[in-house]
């Protein structure tokens, strides 16, 4: 058969990639720094206190069982989701505007969002963060969406590009679509302060462009979920009366459910002239997320939507779930800490400075590729060439191991 003449050999994905090598490497002391998931202080994944209690209530209820969902998912997933991002005071909620699904997690939602742009707006460029997280660009390319990008990290200063950011926001088409990291920018760990975000929003209207918030790190970040909501909220109250929003919304990070693929898809609609039938168009949504969803999945997963729900609709459960982000939360932030103390005690050359002020599961180091490749061939400490390392990875017991090999290859 001749078609495999044109099925042309890809390279490995660089991150899954890194985890290959690493389970490969026959050194007794390795380090992952790769991927993106959360590990205790002995480098094991973490069950959430709250998810097991949530199973055990999901395996105890007589009704248990493996049907399918509907093809939109569990509305209690999807209205706790939606309330827990915007807000239990949230107008628009309370007004009715937001339409929802259930999606594959945050990038079955991403995914859901390129085809619905590419389907009745394709023509939009969609604006992705210099840099941003890899897979932003493959989701809206693979639906035939052109992107670009708006500038955003200032190597030099290790912090925000607001000047580059907002000329970029000025001179891109107007009507683009602007993706947004909600809070806990991968890969840099950088966010806008309260201010930033208020320019960045008021400089998206001028020109009416579309917001597109990727929220995947809610609460995982701070451990606080309303302030790493800030500029999903402050977004949707700016936006609420000059044009729709679209979230998308993954629990792999903040209930520690990575392979359950947990996440909802929301589009919210802004306030229309009383002569409008928001009701209609909202029908007419759904019905198009819909159809959609029944031909890529038929319907949803259906256990990780359960366990969510449980624990976002059950008061003791969402109580230690709070508890669990802070747990989570500030491990994370001591072993930035911990990290840069070591880092200054060695001398290292350089300010690390930034580790410490960076917030969520990363860390740009400013690294540079070939330290990277040297920390990996000399060291067994796996991390991504872009030098971005996931703090996560770090533990009481190999933190200064880390620093001192970081030390040998920057100095
Ligand atoms: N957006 C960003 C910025 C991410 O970092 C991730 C996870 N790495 C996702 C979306 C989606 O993750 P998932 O599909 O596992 O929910």
């Amino acid at each position: 058969c001749t078609i495999f003449n044109n099925v042309e050999q890809l390279p490995p994905d660089a991150l899954f990639g890194i985890k290959q090598r690493l389970s490969q490497d026959p050194r007794p002391v390795k380090v992952d720094l790769g991927i993106g998931a959360y590990r205790d202080d002995s480098g094991k994944p973490w069950v959430l206190p709250s998810v097991r209690e949530a199973e055990e209530v999901i395996r105890q209820d007589p009704g248990y069982n493996h049907e399918y969902l509907g093809i939109s998912g569990l509305t209690a997933l999807i209205q706790g989701a939606a309330k827990v991002l915007f807000g239990e005071d949230s107008a628009a909620l309370a007004e009715g505007r937001v339409v929802s699904t259930q999606s594959l997690s945050g990038t079955g939602a991403l995914h859901v969002a390129a085809r619905f742009i590419s389907k009745f707006c394709g023509d939009k460029v969609v604006y992705l963060s210099d840099p941003t997280w890899a897979n932003h660009n493959a989701i809206f390319e693979t639906m035939g969406l052109k992107t670009a990008t708006y500038p955003y990290w200032d190597a030099a200063s290790k912090s925000l590009n607001l000047e580059g950011y907002l000329e970029a926001i000025k001179t891109a088409p107007k009507g683009s679509v602007f993706v947004l990291h909600a809070c806990a920018h991968n890969p840099t760990g950088l966010d806008p302060d309260q201010s930033q975000w208020t320019s960045i929003l008021d400089a998206i209207i001028e020109r009416e462009h579309i917001v597109l918030f990727d929220s995947a790190y809610q609460g995982f970040a701070s451990g606080d979920l309303d302030r790493d909501a800030f500029a999903v909220r402050l977004g949707l109250q700016k936006l609420a009366d000059v044009s729709p929003v679209i979230v998308c919304q993954s629990f792999a990070k903040n209930v520690g459910m990575y392979g359950e693929r947990a996440g909802c898809f929301h589009l919210v609609l802004p306030r229309q002239d009383a002569s409008v039938d928001t009701s209609a168009i909202k029908s007419a949504v759904l019905s198009q997320l819909n159809k959609i969803t029944r031909s890529e999945l038929s319907n949803p997963p259906a256990y990780g939507a359960k366990i969510v729900a449980t624990v976002l609709n059950t008061p003791r459960l969402t109580e230690q779930w709070h508890k669990d982000m802070v747990t989570m939360s500030s491990r994370i932030i001591k072993m930035r800490h911990a990290l840069r103390d070591h880092l200054a005690k060695l001398n290292t050359p350089g300010n690390w400075d930034h580790i410490v002020n960076q917030t969520g599961m990363f860390s740009y180091t400013g690294l540079r590729p070939e330290m990277v490749k040297r920390l990996e061939e000399e060291h067994a400490v796996y991390l991504v060439s872009s030098g971005r390392a996931s703090i996560a990875g770090l533990n009481s017991g190999n933190v200064e191991y880390v620093a001192k090999a970081i030390n040998e290859v920057v100095t």
